[in-house]
């Protein structure tokens, strides 16, 4: 394989965990490594709701960080809720210095948006559900701006290299349909910032980049992976027919719109005494249960916004409009999909994974501080707060100095995953490792990765995409317990005592998988 040696800090990603720590290890020479041009294909830029911080005088980190407690079912660390809680409204206020256009109030407060499971209004938001998008477009003019930082857009990243468990290299490609021969890139340290894996699933409010490949990856080169079981599920993902599905945010809901299934039953009121702002999981599974019947679940805002959700929420009233869809006179079906993957690479309170030399930040990471279930809004934040861990951790032990351009011509065909192949397994987690799980279901989606595994396995993408959705089918047969966004209908009960974070390595989930695949045949 071709090598290419340099100073600069390679990156992996370009949302806004990437960006950030760019920027925060600036003048320290860095390379971006960015499939999409910048702003294209990060989750990031499609948030909605907007960033939790107690930035109202009534509320404080603490509360915040026991509503993040609360909400993770027993398995939040307490002192990464701590640390993530207690620095949020630096962060808005630096990003605000950044040029993010929060939504601001007559006296020059913030906005606070009320979003499930948090006791006060904490999420800044940016002109009603634009939050993502102008956060990273303040953020991209940065980095456009900082001449330290090189964007390799177009490229990907495949596999990573080591050295007695030290992380070396990182092995690059064309990110183009095509593919190329893979690149390997050794830089003075390793960032991963990749995203989450929500891709993996069929129904799925993530961009189609965002398949896990990152976690795979990392996981392939013997890092520990820790609570991949526990996958968010959005509960109101627009029933549509998109892929990915667009997002009804959860904004909506706190503004007081309405869960109603095809009989105009409001079904949330049985099922928590918070209603329609129960939990996330809570809501994802009585809108799961709904859809299971057939009763078409679907929100409601038109008592609550009527026209007015077009200007206050420009981008689900945008969704609508293209789905033929008019909000202020009938309901929006919606579905549960998912949506964030708590689970990831497992890292310390530096940011560092069990490899030597691999920092990782953002949803890519398992920090400790969504536990079983992540409180909304705490996804940007807990990126911002990693990616400044993680560029101070790497500062540490990276001279600063100029670095030249790297000039990457690429050459040859590589692999790309077949796309039947994606397809059988993006159905496969739906069906048999979404929202609700039993042994026999998880069984039967080992077998299917395993056998998918076997037949396209000459594409590293694939593999890497493979080797997260074994890590999440084997942590979810694992864990026998209900608990959080993990719910098995043949464990319906959490486990007695405090709950347990799970942590295994690949390798452990492949034997796993082979006893199941051997006990089937
Ligand atoms: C529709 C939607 C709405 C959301 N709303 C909110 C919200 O309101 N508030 C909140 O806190 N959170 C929200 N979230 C979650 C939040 O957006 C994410 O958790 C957060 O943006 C993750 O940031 P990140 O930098 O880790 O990953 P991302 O922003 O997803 O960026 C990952 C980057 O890695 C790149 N990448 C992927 N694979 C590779 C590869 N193999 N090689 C190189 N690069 C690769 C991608 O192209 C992308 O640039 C939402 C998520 C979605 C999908």
């Amino acid at each position: 394989m071709k090598t290419i040696s340099t100073d600069r800090i390679v990156i992996i990603g370009a949302g806004l965990g990437a960006l950030y720590a760019a920027l925060k290890l600036a003048p320290r020479p860095v390379v971006m490594i960015s499939p999409e041009t910048l702003g294209e294909g990060a989750s990031s830029a499609w948030a909605q709701g907007g960033v939790a911080a107690a930035m109202d005088a009534s509320d404080s980190p603490d509360n915040h960080a026991r509503d993040t407690v609360n909400a993770g079912a027993g398995t939040v660390d307490p002192a990464v809720a701590d640390l993530v809680t207690r620095e949020a409204r630096d962060y808005i206020l630096d990003l605000t210095t950044l040029g993010t256009p929060f939504d601001r109030t007559k006296d020059g407060g913030y906005v606070l948006s009320r979003e499930a499971a948090h006791s006060f209004a904490r999420v800044v938001r940016v002109k009603g559900d634009q939050a993502g998008a102008e956060i990273m477009a303040a953020l991209i003019d940065q980095v456009r701006k900082t001449p330290s930082i090189q964007v390799l857009e177009g490229t990907m990243a495949v596999e990573l290299e080591t050295t007695d468990d030290r992380v070396t290299g990182v092995a690059i490609q064309d990110a183009s349909d095509a593919r190329s021969a893979p690149v390997m890139l050794r830089g003075s340290a390793v960032l991963l910032a990749g995203g989450g894996s929500g891709g993996l699933y069929a129904l799925t409010t993530n961009p189609p980049r965002i398949r896990g490949q990152v976690i795979g990856m990392a996981a392939r080169a013997g890092a520990l992976i820790a609570d991949a079981e526990f996958v968010q599920f959005h509960p109101t993902a627009m029933d549509v027919g998109e892929d990915p599905a667009p997002l009804a945010t959860e904004a909506l809901r706190g503004e007081g719109a309405v869960l109603i299934n095809k009989d105009g039953e409001r079904f949330m009121q049985a099922l928590h005494p918070d209603a329609e702002l129960a939990p996330r999981d809570v809501v994802a599974r009585g809108i799961f249960a709904q859809s299971q019947m057939g009763n078409r679940p679907m929100l409601d805002t038109r008592e609550v916004l009527g026209e007015a959700i077009k200007e206050q929420f420009p981008a689900v009233a945008e969704a609508c409009a293209r789905n033929g869809i008019d909000p202020a006179i009938e309901p929006i079906p919606v579905a549960a999909a998912a949506h964030y993957h708590m689970g990831g690479i497992a890292t310390d309170m530096q940011g560092r994974a069990t490899l030597e030399g691999l920092w990782v930040c953002g949803e890519a990471s398992s920090t400790g501080l969504h536990g079983a279930n992540r409180l909304a809004s705490n996804g940007l934040l807990e990126a911002l707060v990693y990616a400044r861990i993680c560029a101070e951790g790497i500062a540490q032990t990276v001279p600063t100095g100029k670095a030249a351009p790297i000039n990457i011509r690429f050459e040859g065909g590589g692999t790309p995953p077949a796309e039947t192949a994606v397809t059988d397994l993006r159905t496969t987690m739906t069906s048999l490792v979404g929202v609700v799980r039993n042994a026999p279901g998880l069984r039967e989606a080992l077998r299917r990765i395993a056998a998918l595994e076997t037949a396209h396995g000459d594409s590293p993408s694939f593999l890497n995409m493979c080797a997260t959705a074994t890590l999440i089918a084997a942590g979810a047969l694992s864990r026998k317990e209900s608990r959080g966004a993990h719910e098995r209908s043949d464990f319906p009960d959490a486990l007695d005592g405090p709950g347990q974070r799970s942590q295994v390595y690949l390798p452990q989930a492949l034997a796993l998988r082979a006893q199941v695949c051997k006990d089937m045949t």
